[in-house]
């Protein structure tokens, strides 16, 4: 017989030193960053990726509204059997024209965008070898995986690594370059320019993960690779309706022939349940909205810039200086959860510690998200909370790390 409890105890104890305590919170309408908790009352959150506050934004509100009003609740079925609507091909469209590509496809989350489109990009094209950084989001790892391709992990921002593996490979293989424009847990940017340079030199196809960066950077917030003129050199751009554009949902963009593969093997793409036509309309309104207003993107630039500026100010070490990603430097996951409860109990103010696996081990931090939504007091009062933790607890003050 097989002995399920010894299988059950040891499953138990690994999951035990995971343990997750979700903190439940009610983002108050209109007035997020506030948001009730049960347990602390009434909170501002300083880690959300709704970094422009669309997700409550009444132009989006109303568009989900009307589209619930106009088609009701869900969408029916898959894509391909009955659950295409007509706001699924508008907001298609819609990126397609932002990125400046000829088609869009939009799936049910930014991971299933990038397992489903990698799988088959990488999985199609016989004897593909993938270029993946070291950084790269975990499904991005996961669609490379499924594709069966080869792959080699570059060093974290390093072109000359990149450059140095590419090199090694028969010139005759299909190459697939995947990176991150603003990376999700450092918030620094990929050196955009060189890696594409790499890649025009080698004969690369290149695929940009863009979704902490869509709706935020860029002409019309089409991104990083737009911003430095370099939206033509990435084939393939991806990104979410999850994080600026308030909603869910994600997406890649690229040439008609690409996009017209992954339509058709895309396994996670395929086989589930399109967004409801509700969600689909709220995206569609975000994105639109965000093309003709820098108001919102201004507000997260000087937020970001302020906490940049008073963190240095105090030496409390943080990663990156790139980005609206600010992520406050702890380096021990029980020192981390001790700052963050801190936050919380004496000021109201909601981090989330970040640990392993979304970070390596003895690498934790505190991922503060400046958004939008927050105002320059806000800020300072933030900065100004934390500072005073620090020094209670006599944690090490020190540089800004990595640039
Ligand atoms: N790519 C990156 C770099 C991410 O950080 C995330 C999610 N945090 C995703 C993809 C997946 O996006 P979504 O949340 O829309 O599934």
């Amino acid at each position: 017989m097989i002995q399920y409890m010894d299988f059950f105890s040891r499953l138990a104890e690994e999951s035990a030193s995971r343990k997750r305590e979700f903190l439940e919170i009610g983002r108050i309408a209109g007035r997020f960053p506030a948001a009730t908790t049960r347990q602390d009352g009434e909170i501002a959150v300083w880690c959300s990726n709704d970094y422009l506050g669309m997700g409550q934004h009444p132009l989006v509100v109303r568009a989900m509204k009307t589209a619930i009003d106009e088609y009701g609740a869900g969408s029916g079925g898959s894509r391909n059997i009955g659950g295409t609507n007509h706001y699924h091909v508008l907001l298609e469209r819609e990126l397609a024209d932002l990125h400046g590509k000829e088609d869009a496809l939009v799936f049910t989350s930014g991971y299933s965008a990038n397992e489903g489109a990698l799988s088959v990009l990488a999985g199609r094209m016989d004897g593909c070898v993938a270029f993946s950084d070291e950084l790269n989001h975990a499904s991005i790892i996961d669609g490379l995986r499924h594709s069966r391709a080869e792959k080699r992990i570059f060093r974290h921002n390093d072109p000359a690594h990149l450059e140095e593996l590419v090199a090694a490979v028969d010139p005759r293989r299909p190459k697939l370059l995947v990176t991150e424009s603003v990376h999700s847990m450092g918030g620094d940017m990929a050196p955009l320019a060189e890696l594409a340079d790499i890649a025009k030199r080698y004969g690369m196809l290149t695929f940009l993960d863009e979704v902490h960066a869509v709706g935020m950077y860029g002409p019309q917030g089409a991104g990083i690779a737009a911003e430095r003129g370099l939206a033509g050199e990435f084939d393939l751009v991806m990104g979410t309706l999850a994080k600026a554009f308030g909603t869910t949902g994600g997406y890649v963009a690229g040439p008609s022939l690409l996009i017209d593969a992954v339509r058709a093997f895309s396994r996670s793409f395929i086989f589930t349940t399109a967004l409801p036509p509700s969600v689909a309309a709220g995206g569609l309104a975000a994105v639109r909205h965000l093309r003709g207003s820098d108001v919102e993107r201004e507000r997260l630039r000087t937020n970001a810039r302020t906490m940049h500026r008073m963190l240095a100010e105090r030496r409390i070490p943080f990663l990156s200086d790139h980005s609206h990603i600010v992520s406050v430097r702890v380096g021990e996951d029980a020192l981390c959860k001790r700052i963050s409860a801190l936050l919380l109990e004496r000021h109201g103010m909601y981090v989330q510690a970040i640990n392993a696996p979304s970070v390596r081990a003895g690498e934790e931090i505190l991922r503060v998200a400046p958004g939008a939504v927050h105002s320059p007091a806000d800020v300072r009062d933030f900065v100004t909370a934390l500072d005073g933790i620090w020094t209670e607890l006599g944690v090490p003050r020190g540089r800004t790390g990595r640039g």
